[in-house]
């Protein structure tokens, strides 16, 4: 059966329920409970968010999942042992903690850093053993390095999976497709002597971080690019994708590029966020490749604006895993017939 990804969007989604295989998202209301309520950061987002899909038509979409914590050892993978140990113990300096933001801490703000760790971890694990795509309703901690935290970020859940996925789960090429409005810093550098991994970030040159890194490929756009100006980045974005041809996507789909974002700068609409996310869906779909959703940021005030723009990425999310999946299955069935 060949399948064209871009008919997957003219099929009415609340139609498709009934055969539908649901998208698998690691979630936990610590997300929210673990940032202190008089944070700046908007941690009421995960609630509302998963309330906000589990009332919907399309819940059937979607099956909640809760992360373990990650383990030290996950951690070691990509991190330095002395940052680790600290943090773990409460004991990283005020400019260090500062520099992470998120507070004041709670006292389960450590267990709810090891979760977010462990849901990408699951969400992970998952895809590469069963194909399809997976997600976690938190991460895309992209501005964490090996050394030290910063902008919202402890670890680096992206680069931890990326040395996981490469060193013990049989991948060979995993390409990063970080859409953040904020360049993937952390990922970069932590990443850029890992072989098999390829970075790539579009991002707002005029944003967070100041000092940017070197990813393999950079996208910097000016402050109030729009539509048109975003989504061809995104597209140059799949090119390089195609020639790479990698076995696993990690995708931080950030969507503080919306004009109603707080930080974000760049202009893009609601459309214009869900027309990025359905290019990136539709060549998974082509390829039946694995992929992991990192939430990443958003940060617009009212807070409804980013719910809107979260509910499409991970409801277009379930649709195209739901293709793959059901293609999947169908392939299976026919070798087990003796066909290809
Ligand atoms: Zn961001």
């Amino acid at each position: 059966m060949t399948r064209n990804a871009s008919d997957i969007w003219r099929e009415d989604v609340g139609d498709c329920s009934h055969s539908q295989v649901p998208m698998p998202i690691w979630y936990h209301d610590i997300y929210t409970t673990g940032i202190h309520r008089d944070s700046r950061f908007p941690r009421e987002r995960y609630r509302i968010l998963k309330d906000r899909i589990q009332n919907s038509q399309n819940s059937g979409l979607i099956e909640f999942m809760s992360p373990e914590c990650a383990s030290k050892e996950d951690l070691l993978t990509s991190h330095d042992p002395d940052f680790i140990r600290r943090f773990l113990d409460g004991e990283l300096g005020e400019k260090e903690v500062n520099r992470i933001g998120l507070k004041p801490w709670t006292d389960s703000f450590v267990e709810r850093t090891l979760r977010i760790m462990g849901g990408s971890l699951s969400a992970l694990k998952r895809v590469c053993e069963f194909g399809g795509i997976s997600g976690n309703m938190a991460g895309g901690t992209h501005h964490s390095h090996a050394g030290f935290g910063a902008g919202y970020c402890v670890f680096n859940d992206i680069a931890v999976c990326a040395v996981k996925a490469t060193e013990s789960l049989g991948i060979a090429r995993v390409a990063i497709l970080d859409l953040d409005v904020h360049q993937g810093d952390g990922t970069a550098t932590m990443l850029k002597d890992i072989e098999g991994a390829l970075t790539i970030s579009v991002h707002c040159k005029d944003n967070f971080p100041f000092r940017k890194a070197i990813s393999d490929h950079d996208f910097p756009l000016n402050s109030g690019v729009g539509d048109v100006g975003y989504l061809e980045k995104v597209s140059e974005c799949l090119e390089i994708l195609e020639d790479y041809a990698p076995d696993l996507l990690l995708f931080q789909a950030g969507v503080d590029s919306l004009e109603k974002d707080g930080l974000g700068k760049m202009n893009v609409t609601r459309g214009g966020m869900r027309a990025r996310n359905r290019m990136v869906f539709s060549y998974l779909v082509e390829k039946s490749l694995p992929c992991v959703i990192f939430m990443g940021g958003g940060y617009a005030k009212p807070i409804s604006h980013t719910i809107d723009a979260f509910y499409d990425l991970f409801i277009d999310g379930a649709v195209a895993n739901s293709y793959i999946q059901r293609g999947n299955k169908s392939k299976s069935r026919k070798q087990a017939n003796g066909g290809v």
